[in-house]
């Protein structure tokens, strides 16, 4: 095992099933590596098929007893799940960092950004408020309750393998449904960390369930065929998200789904120039370019174009790649090799069509899953880099005239998840954050997510909202009680 991870004790190298931590059936394993380094870091079980079965039955079973604890009971635990991370938010870091690459702050900030939403719903378990609806008929009334949706699976990504996790757990605790999650292949550290917490927490065995294997498909057969799965909760790419959709039809389960995207960020000449380079900095290049809010297309009015291009350029020339375990790295890698090629070729096929690089435009010499950030002048819609999720630290910036201009190039994608526009003119923020077909707008800011607000995509960027007041509907049903005869 890897030197920083060996003497902590939050790696878990087993699945939980039932609150017990167990191998694979077949004692089969699956590396973990360092995206930084290629390192092997640890060994963990690689399940399958029959133990995504025996979580299954062990969420089932769980959930008459879970669902029937007071909200006030289940919000304790959750709070006390909350204080655990918080208290154990570096050695968590420490391990997101070696699996997944980002460095060491945006690590912690993650831990902190994903525990928020325990917390958030902690206190959302106690306000599920039913109704009572006049009757249209003498004699009658009519009372709306709201009650837990089931068992519920949940699959997410590597790329914020704790706070899409954590986002995801904690609402359907909160609601009093039970929970089998299957973490993507490359980062199961960072969710079993969680896992072992919230057993620490007094959350009982069955309620969270973790399968870690390699053959997503195996297992996502399993979850999305169950008919005691009742909802499933996706984040990742759109089409496995088609996918899962088309396989969930079936047992007609509810589904909630946090997909790709393709950000636009408009910025107009009359835009505060400090504030957008800011604002574009975040959006387009934390956690080296690979969250799905992360800006994709660079929408730059004439006016302003040259002055934002200096200004970019100048200030990704501060960057510092390496290992994100090292204090003074900005950016870390690529999750794979592959990202990174995926991230060239996108790269060659806009300069092969005329775009031009102001810096970067090739893999980095660091190793062979970095990539050096890039700016890409003088892109067209007609590149890959327009219509793709780039998912690097690629920064390709288009030109527009107008304010119309803008709007159809914005809503050129079938994307709709995150949008931004820099710009001081009160009414074209509202004009222009009307016309645009996206779940979230930033105006002048781009670190728009919080537990607090309805995150999630329209279009192909998916369906339901997490966090929020709004978040807790996707884990409940509404049942009408209708008296008679009074
Ligand atoms: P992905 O390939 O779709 O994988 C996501 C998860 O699905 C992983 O756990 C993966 O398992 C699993 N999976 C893959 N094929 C499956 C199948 N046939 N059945 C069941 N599960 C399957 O996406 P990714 O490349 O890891 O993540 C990046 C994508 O996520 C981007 O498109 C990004 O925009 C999106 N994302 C969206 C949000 C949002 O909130 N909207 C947030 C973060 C990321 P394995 O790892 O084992 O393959």
């Amino acid at each position: 095992m890897n030197v920083l991870l060996k003497n902590s004790r939050l790696v878990m190298t087993q699945g939980l099933i039932n609150g017990e931590w167990v191998d694979a059936d077949q004692k089969a394993t699956l590396v973990v590596d360092n995206p930084a380094t290629g390192e092997e870091l640890v060994r963990v079980a690689d399940m399958g098929a029959a133990e995504t079965r025996r979580a299954i039955t062990a969420a089932h079973d769980a959930f008459p007893g879970w669902s029937a604890t007071s909200a006030n009971q289940r919000s304790l635990i959750l709070e006390t799940w909350y204080d655990l991370i918080i208290k154990h938010q570096d050695e968590l870091a420490m391990i997101l960092t070696a699996e997944q690459g980002k460095p060491l702050a945006e690590a912690k900030g993650e831990i902190v950004y994903g525990a928020a939403y325990i917390k958030w719903f902690a206190e959302e378990a106690k306000r599920v408020y039913g109704d009572v609806i006049p009757a249209a008929q003498a004699g009658r009334r009519n009372i709306v309750i709201k009650q837990p949706i089931g068992v519920v699976a949940a699959i997410t990504p590597w790329n914020f393998p704790s706070a899409m996790l954590a986002r995801k757990i904690a609402p359907a605790l909160a609601a009093g449904c039970t929970i089998v999650c299957k973490p993507a292949a490359e980062t199961p550290l960072s969710a079993l960390a969680l896992g072992l917490l919230a057993e620490q927490a007094g959350v009982p065995a069955g309620v969270i369930n973790m399968v870690v294997g390699s053959d997503a498909p195996a297992i996502g057969n399993e979850l999305t065929g169950s008919k005691w799965v009742r909802k499933l909760t996706f984040t990742g790419s759109t089409p496995v998200g088609k996918l899962l959709m088309k396989q969930c039809a079936d047992t007609v389960k509810r589904t909630s789904m946090e997909l790709g995207g393709n950000a636009p960020i408009i910025i107009f000449d009359d835009a505060d120039l400090d504030q957008a380079i800011n604002g574009a900095l975040i959006s387009k290049f934390r956690n080296s370019g690979q969250t799905c809010i992360c800006s994709n297309r660079l929408l730059v009015q004439s006016g302003i174009y040259d002055r934002f291009i200096e200004r970019l350029s100048e200030a990704v020339g501060e960057f510092r790649l390496g290992n994100g375990q090292d204090a003074t790295t900005t950016h870390g890698p690529l999750i794979t090799d592959k990202a990174a090629l995926g991230v060239d070729e996108k790269v060659q096929d806009a300069v092969a069509q005329g775009a031009r690089i102001v810096t970067g435009g090739a893999p980095s010499d660091q190793g062979s899953r970095f990539y050096q950030p890039t700016i890409l002048a003088d892109a067209t819609p007609d590149m890959r880099v327009f219509r793709e999720e780039i998912f690097g630290p690629v920064a390709p910036i288009f030109k527009f005239e107008t304010d119309a201009e803008a709007i159809e190039l914005a809503n050129s994608t079938e994307y709709g998840l995150a949008a931004y526009l820099f710009t001081q003119n009160l009414s074209r923020i509202w004009k222009v954050s009307e016309a645009i077909d996206f779940g979230m707008v930033g105006v002048n800011e781009t670190a728009i997510s919080s537990e607090a607000i309805p995150f999630g995509g329209v279009k192909e960027s998916g369906q339901g909202r997490e966090g929020s007041k709004y978040g807790l509907d996707d884990y409940l049903e509404t049942k009408l009680i209708c008296l008679g005869g009074l």
